[in-house]
């Protein structure tokens, strides 16, 4: 008989895996709790894949043999318990692309913060190397959906804490962490041991040939890493001392060493700028060079990146004020980073909904760096009780193109307007790139 297999969630991952099971010869159902985007709809149907939307039906998810969870369903929802409770397996959909990955091989990046922009460059570097590649996971196609559709010889996966969640024996020959902070603990019991653990499974089934990069700087990872009995490769990356093995910066140079390969290449290089950037650099130079390419060609990558939209990315300069999108930055620590980087004073947009943000880890670089500060978010309390008594001018608005009014009201030749709110947007937009998009297009408006 055929092996029966229920998707819960048809968004790109559900539908990914579902093209995939049902490809591989299993018995497949989709079951989506809410309404299900038509575009998914019409991929099911091509697929001839069968599906429910609005409901989950208990008699034919409960007799399944295996359950395959979106990333996005928490383990909250009823279904889900009664799926737990009658002990069906549950994994997830990087779970069941690696089945059938063949003998591919996996560089994967998971982490809080910087995940999109490591796995972007990694897959940039790999391909100007001229590999068989796809860029797989939270940005573009699934990976099951790629494992079905279009299979490579390699694969760039970014993966979130939720996909490794349900992994059972996803083993990526590159793991990538590039830093834990407090995130998404809603999802964790509020407990962030139970975050943390379920990050450093991404290296939980690796080998001794395979390589685990990190961050040593990153006081979370330092402190646990040795919690896990890691059998790979060890590739730390540091800015604060020199290494025999793994990647450092000294001098303003990164230092890459790696079994008998050594490279050096000046961060002013580097196309992507600031510290965070200069950490992802560093894991995504690493990474490449694990996977056996050539220096010279890791040097020409780092060199022609192109920034992504929404990661601190340059919209314009008027009158004198620059503008910066780094909408991305949900969590304090990404916004940590972008003031970081700032050399000129700042207008800094924050705020949206907070997952539980502690302000007080900006205050020093806010006081160097922050001149006005303009809120956009529907409550906006916490922000002016952290920053009320070091910044003068606090503002709330309610939507980009007052936001970015008030921002350009604020400022004089040679400052800088920063949209890095240290929060999700959905209370005033519907994610992210939506806010990124509503900014740019106010300070086109301007
Ligand atoms: P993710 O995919 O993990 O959300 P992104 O690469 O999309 O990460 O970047 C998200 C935000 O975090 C951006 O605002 C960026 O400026 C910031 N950021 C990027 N890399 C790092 C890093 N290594 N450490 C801290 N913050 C970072």
């Amino acid at each position: 008989m055929k092996k029966s297999i229920v998707i819960l969630g048809a968004a790109e991952s559900g539908v990914g895996a579902a093209i995939l099971a049902k490809q591989k010869g299993y018995d497949v159902f989709v079951s989506d709790g809410g309404k299900i985007n038509d575009h998914f709809k019409e991929e099911m149907v091509l697929y001839n894949i069968d599906f429910e939307e609005g409901k989950h039906t208990e008699e034919r998810i409960l007799n399944c043999d295996e359950v395959m969870k979106s990333p996005g369903i928490s383990e909250m929802v009823a279904i889900v318990k009664k799926i737990r409770e009658k002990n069906i397996p549950v994994i997830s959909e990087i779970e069941l692309a690696y089945r059938y990955k063949a003998n591919s091989i996996i560089i994967a990046v998971t982490g809080s913060n910087g995940k999109t922009t490591t796995a972007s460059l990694i897959y940039h570097i790999c391909r100007h190397a001229e590999k068989d590649c796809a860029l797989v996971g939270n940005i573009g196609i699934s990976f099951a959906k790629q494992v079905a559709l279009d299979p490579k010889k390699m694969y760039v996966a970014e993966i979130s804490s939720f996909q490794l969640d349900d992994i059972k024996t996803f083993r990526p020959d590159v793991a990538v962490l590039t830093n834990i902070t407090e995130d998404h603990l809603d999802r964790y019991d509020y407990k962030v041991e139970n975050y943390i653990h379920s990050k450093f499974r991404i290296a939980e089934n690796q080998l001794e040939s395979d390589v685990f990069i990190y961050n040593l700087d990153d006081q979370t990872t330092k402190k646990y890493i040795n919690n896990y009995s890691i059998k790979s490769l060890l590739a730390p990356i540091t800015m604060s001392k020199e290494l025999p093995q793994g990647a450092y910066l000294a001098n303003a140079k990164m230092h890459l060493k790696w079994k008998n390969e050594e490279m050096q290449m000046s961060i002013d290089d580097f196309t992507l700028k600031g510290k965070h950037n200069q950490y992802n650099s560093m894991a995504a130079s690493m990474a490449a060079t694990a996977v056996d390419i050539r220096k010279e060609k890791i040097r020409e990558a780092l060199q022609t990146f192109e920034s992504l939209e929404h990661r601190m990315e340059p919209v314009s300069v008027i009158k004198g004020i620059t503008f910066i999108n780094d909408s991305k930055a949900t969590n304090v620590n990404s916004t940590w980073y972008a003031l970081e980087s700032m050399n000129n004073p700042v207008i800094l947009i924050l705020g949206g909904v907070d997952k539980g943000n502690d302000y007080s880890l900006l205050k020093e670089l806010v006081q160097e760096k922050v001149k006005a500060i303009v809120c956009m978010g529907t409550d906006n309390r916490k922000i002016h009780e952290a920053f009320g008594d070091i910044v003068s001018l606090i503002v709330n608005t309610e939507n980009a193109a007052d936001a970015v009014q008030a921002a350009y009201h604020f400022g004089n030749k040679g400052d800088v307007v920063l949209l890095s709110p240290a929060c999700a947007s959905f209370d005033l937009f519907k994610n992210y790139e939506d806010r990124g998009n509503q900014f740019k297009q106010a300070v086109k408006d301007l």
